[in-house]
């Protein structure tokens, strides 16, 4: 490929790194203001440190343009609520205060107030701060982050470029505040909100910025055409400010469809654009509109949110053809590297083979200069790294460990009737009630129990070598004791053995299975101060050995009573995981389910009648646009099939679902084929109960009537409160108690407190019938 004279001017960027610093110093240091350890003034100087280390990283490895405002204590979502004023009523007192101890009330809530409500951000793991808004909401801008933020970076003599949540985006992502009628929309604000921007914008411009991006990544999502008319107004009318900066407007995770061709016509000077395998149409759509002529266009060529590395001669390919679209060309990441674990060379553990697969932030940035450069100076710049890149790859290509002979001999052999179970659930149902002899309303609870202090000494002691196997599991076994006996004196129908093995419900997994690779180092902001290390499907999956049987077969040794087993589904082990990106989804889902299968297999043929498939994350991975809806729900709703299917008729399989609404999904509930299903519904009433019945959904459910969130205690009057609601949506047959979900966040006191209230309620209800 040559490049044309107009790449000479190709530049690098990414649109925010990684906040946490190399060794999560954010974390601490937050986390150390909150218990007075820190002060005020110590908390800013680090994170002061951390944002001038990134910088110098970025500048280092030979980015052009850094971008500031990224940055955040908490959340940008909260920055941005903060940046134009939207502060809740109830927060601005503590906000008057004292600001920075005000943010975090408004993150955290405080001993008198509530904080705003936290959802994820767009399809990742990310969770933001919901702004809250209403008819009387009053914007009034605050550039003192984003000017201070920017100042800095061009204090240390860099081109740097504000990073700000777009209004559209910022609308689209709020909710009525709390008294405020619930047809009330966001989006009607945008008049209000506009002049704000335009001064925060001006005030950028006055403290030297050149561009300013506005990111608006709720434009690849399905849009009403008055949304899309929003967003045409929101840039006309900020277009047409005078002595402004530059606008960027960037978006990413998906195409951007019907919005791309209003954007295009806007008048900003540059937009960035996901051009990843996800969003691979907006290169179609970006030359059947004609391109961008005048404009500069940002290429999101280098997977934000994965940790692979980039394939570099494709890449190059979509940025020749891009040339002749814009009228200039810079290389990008297609989203900010918050989404991706800082560097891959920290990982001191995997194998070197494996590790040149992978790319986190760091490495991430080097493709992205690397691209940048070959696009200015043609790929003779970059040949050693063209060349490098190219074994890389074929060394992952060509690997036992991705292509595993006898795992795609076994998913190739997969037939519609390895997912189906052996007879409808209609008769199965039959068989299971004679099996179990539960009695009506039937209690349990959905896996885990508090993970102690000990439980999690106990794995430290393992990992320090104070302790052997041996010795770990004798503190394993005491614990099973102990849930198995408070649950038979509670009188509880259905136990569990509490997952006091458990360090987390899929790295658990991950750690055991072929094909699996588990980070020391490779934290991801998830929100606030917590992190999480996803594990990565790395390779092909397969299952050395049996990995929870042992725990659910001792168990079951000590009581009559069913013992339910419990795993993992495949769609959340895919959707807490880095996934491939080198087969499709679907692929990596069977292969996972044939590995679960297995265990439940093996688990029905230890004497275990009742076993629990958990897929809380279901929902959460359903694609941003309604069009490719159904392609998942099919590989998804196969997968837990698969996983379940392999079983005797009289053996019961349950799911568990949380932390979202279902309506939209009930079908592919339904489609999993599963006998019960527990859900999260105490907070919102037995809501999902009656959006299962108004889809007539057909099976055993048990919506929560304890809400494990809090520490408080619901008492048995307020749980067979619940239980009531719940019978005028599912018939007593069908009824199942049980609390929200899993008991590990929470102490013993109140565990034990609330599930005996729970057991009191069920019987006070059964004998109502
Ligand atoms: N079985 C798991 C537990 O009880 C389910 C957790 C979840 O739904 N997130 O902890
Ligand atoms: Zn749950």
């Amino acid at each position: 490929m040559t490049a044309k004279p107009a790449a000479a001017a190709a530049r690098a960027t990414v649109y925010g790194y990684p906040r946490q610093g190399r060794n999560r110093e954010l974390k601490k240091a937050v986390e150390g203001y909150w218990k007075g350890r820190v002060t005020a003034d110590a908390l800013r100087e680090t994170a002061a440190e951390l944002r001038r280390s990134a910088w110098r990283e970025l500048a280092g490895a030979g980015v052009h343009e850094v971008p500031t405002g990224d940055f955040s204590y908490y959340d940008h979502v909260l920055d941005t609520s903060v940046m134009v004023g939207a502060v809740p009523p109830r927060h601005r007192a503590a906000v008057d205060a004292d600001a920075l101890d005000g943010y975090f009330a408004m993150a955290r809530g405080t001993q008198d107030v509530a904080p705003l409500e936290m959802t994820k951000w767009f399809d990742t793991n990310y969770h933001y701060l919901v702004p809250e808004l209403g008819p009387d909401t009053v914007f009034t801008a605050d550039s003192a982050k984003q000017v201070t933020e920017l100042e800095e970076a061009l204090a240390l003599g860099l081109a740097a470029r504000p990073v700000l949540v777009g209004p559209v985006t910022y609308l689209l992502l709020a909710k009525p505040a709390p008294g405020v009628a619930a047809d009330f929309e966001p989006l009607t604000l945008l008049d209000r909100l506009l002049p704000v921007y335009a001064e925060v914008v001006a005030d950028l411009r006055a403290a030297g910025a050149e561009w300013v991006q506005l990111d608006e990544p709720a434009l690849v999502q399905d849009r009403t055409p008055a949304e899309l008319n929003a967003a045409t107004r929101a840039y006309r009318d900020l277009g047409a400010l005078t002595d402004r900066p530059k606008l960027l407007v960037a978006s990413y995770f998906d195409r951007l469809g019907d919005a791309l061709p209003v954007l295009a016509k806007a008048p900003v000077e540059g937009l960035a654009l996901d051009f990843t395998d996800a969003a691979a149409a907006n290169l179609d759509a970006l030359a059947a509109v004609g391109g961008l002529p005048g404009k500069r266009l940002v290429a999101g060529v280098v997977n934000g949110r994965n940790i692979w590395i980039n394939n570099l001669e494709t890449s190059l390919s979509t940025l020749g053809t891009l040339l002749g679209l814009a009228d200039r060309v810079d290389v990008a990441a297609s989203c900010s590297l918050l989404h991706v674990p800082i560097d891959a060379a920290a990982e001191r553990d995997i194998d070197p083979q494996i590790l040149r697969w992978l790319a986190f932030a760091r490495q991430k940035t080097a493709e992205i200069v690397t691209l940048a450069r070959g696009l200015a100076q043609g790929t003779s710049a970059i040949t050693a790294e063209l060349a490098a890149n190219r074994a890389d790859l074929a060394s992952r290509a060509n690997s036992a460990l991705t292509h595993d002979t006898a795992v795609r001999a076994r998913v190739a052999a997969i037939t519609d009737a390895d997912g189906r179970r052996s007879q409808p659930y209609a008769q199965r149902t039959a068989a299971q009630r004679a099996h179990l002899r539960l009695p009506l309303l039937p209690t349990t609870t959905i896996g885990s129990f508090p993970q102690t202090a000990e439980l999690r000494a106990a794995r430290a002691d393992l990992r320090a070598g104070r302790i052997d196997d041996a010795g770990y599991e004798q503190r394993i076994e005491s614990e099973i004791r102990d849930v198995l006996a408070f649950q038979e004196q509670a009188g509880i129908d259905v136990l569990v053995h509490g997952e006091p093995e458990r360090n987390d419900m899929v790295q658990y997994f991950a750690e055991q299975l072929t094909g699996y690779l588990a980070t020391r180092h490779g934290w991801v902001q998830s929100y606030g101060t917590r992190y999480v290390r996803p594990p990565v499907l790395a390779g092909d999956i397969s299952r050395p050995e049996p990995m929870t049987v042992r725990w659910t077969a001792y168990a079951n040794s000590l009581t009559e009573r069913p013992v339910k087993g419990m795993l993992t589904g495949p769609v959340t082990m895919l959707a807490w995981s880095f996934v491939r990106d080198d087969q499709p989804l679907g692929d990596t889902a069977r292969q996972v389910a044939l590995a679960l299968r297995d265990e439940v297999n093996d688990l029905e043929a230890a004497g275990t009648s009742v076993i629990q498939v958990d897929e809380p994350a279901l929902r959460e991975t359903l694609p941003l646009r309604a069009t490719d809806h159904a392609a998942y729900l099919a590989w998804a709703t196969e997968s837990f099939r698969l996983t379940t299917s392999g079983v005797r008729p009289e053996t019961q399989i349950h799911t568990h679902m949380c932390y979202a609404e279902f309506g939209d999904i009930v079908q592919a509930i339904d489609d999993l084929d599963a006998d019960v299903i527990s859900l999260e519904a105490a907070r919102s009433h037995m809501q999902v109960a009656r959006e299962l019945a108004a889809h007539g959904y057909p099976r055993e459910a048990g919506p929560g009537v304890y809400d494990i969130h809090s520490p408080r205690v619901p008492d048995a009057d307020e749980a067979a409160a619940l239980l009531r609601k719940g019978l005028h949506a599912i018939p007593a047959e069908r009824l199942w108690v049980n609390p929200d979900c899993g008991l590990k966040t929470r102490g013993w006191p109140e565990t034990r407190a609330s599930l005996e209230n729970l057991v009191t309620a069920a019987r006070t209800v059964r004998n109502e019938l």
